[in-house]
């Protein structure tokens, strides 16, 4: 496994490849690499002859009151991740933005709910550094998570509109064995607080087993998730529509439930098909 700072570097590194015809996968993360990461590398591996993974933590999708500061890292431990995974090249900027730079992607609708509705300019952020990262890794295929639903949306979103000509494929989610959805942001929580963030996952999973069992309305099905949340402050507990995102009144097939909530000063999200 090769390791790459420089961005034109690895822009000479894709583009030689692209020349011999290899197939290009790429997983874009923030590093802090656990087991939710890594299954995207293996989602990949198989559609690819070149596997670039980069990590960098992008400052532009914080907030000025979010952990951009705090964000959990361990380079040694992520490369070996890497290498256990099949990655062919691991890229580490320092930094992504040359001097200059002006330019921002912003895809609307998707990201006026959610998670875009409680974090402003995040969705902007995303998009533009994923778009600058597709420009330098010249990807055939992406892999995102489904650990970040409306971030997936919106990654497709962008692909279509801009016609970059990338084939995005989602991952699922992966949970620890005590059902918690795996984040680097996991870390910050005591034992106490990871007990309640238990909830997240309790919550919408005992809304899909009601939608099984034939509730329809999303009222009812919001109701019983909010009386199983044990969280400091709710920022949404949602039932949408799985590709427009918009909030639905009746559960039909395909309809996902969405939450994200404050446990100890530490920002969960989750999400399920019903
Ligand atoms: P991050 O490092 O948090 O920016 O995440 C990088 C990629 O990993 C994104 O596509 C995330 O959706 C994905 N990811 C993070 N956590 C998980 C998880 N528990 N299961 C599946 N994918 C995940």
């Amino acid at each position: 496994m090769d390791t790459v700072a420089d961005p034109e570097e690895l822009q000479a590194l894709t583009t030689r490849w692209r020349r011999e015809g290899l197939r290009i996968g790429f997983v874009p993360t923030m590093g802090f690499l656990h087991e939710g990461h890594c299954s995207l590398m293996d989602v990949a591996r198989p559609h690819c002859e070149r596997l670039v993974v980069s990590i960098y933590v992008n400052p532009t999708q914080f907030g000025p009151k979010e952990d951009l500061d705090r964000y959990p890292r361990d380079p040694e431990g992520d490369a070996a991740k890497c290498l256990r995974h099949g990655v062919d090249l691991l890229f580490t900027p320092p930094t992504l933005y040359p001097d200059g730079f002006s330019t921002g992607v912003t895809v609307s609708q998707l990201t006026s709910g959610l998670c875009g509705a409680r974090r402003p300019g995040h969705f902007d952020g995303v998009t533009t550094v994923v778009a600058r990262l597709f420009g330098l890794v010249q990807p055939d295929l992406a892999v995102f998570g489904e650990k970040d639903y409306q971030q997936l949306q919106v990654i497709r979103r962008m692909v279509l509109d801009l016609a970059m000509g990338i084939e995005v494929v989602g991952g699922p989610l992966i949970r620890d064995p005590d059902g918690l959805a795996m984040s680097s942001r996991n870390a910050y929580l005591s034992p106490a607080n990871r007990e309640r963030g238990l909830s997240l996952h309790r919550a919408i999973f005992a809304m899909r087993d009601a939608a099984r069992a034939g509730e329809t309305r999303a009222s009812a099905l919001k109701d019983l998730g909010h009386s199983l949340l044990q969280v400091d402050r709710v920022d949404y507990l949602e039932v949408v529509d799985p590709l427009s995102l918009k909030p639905i009144e009746q559960v039909s097939e395909g309809s996902r439930a969405l939450v994200a909530a404050h446990v100890g000063g530490t920002r969960l999200i989750d999400n399920v098909g019903l």
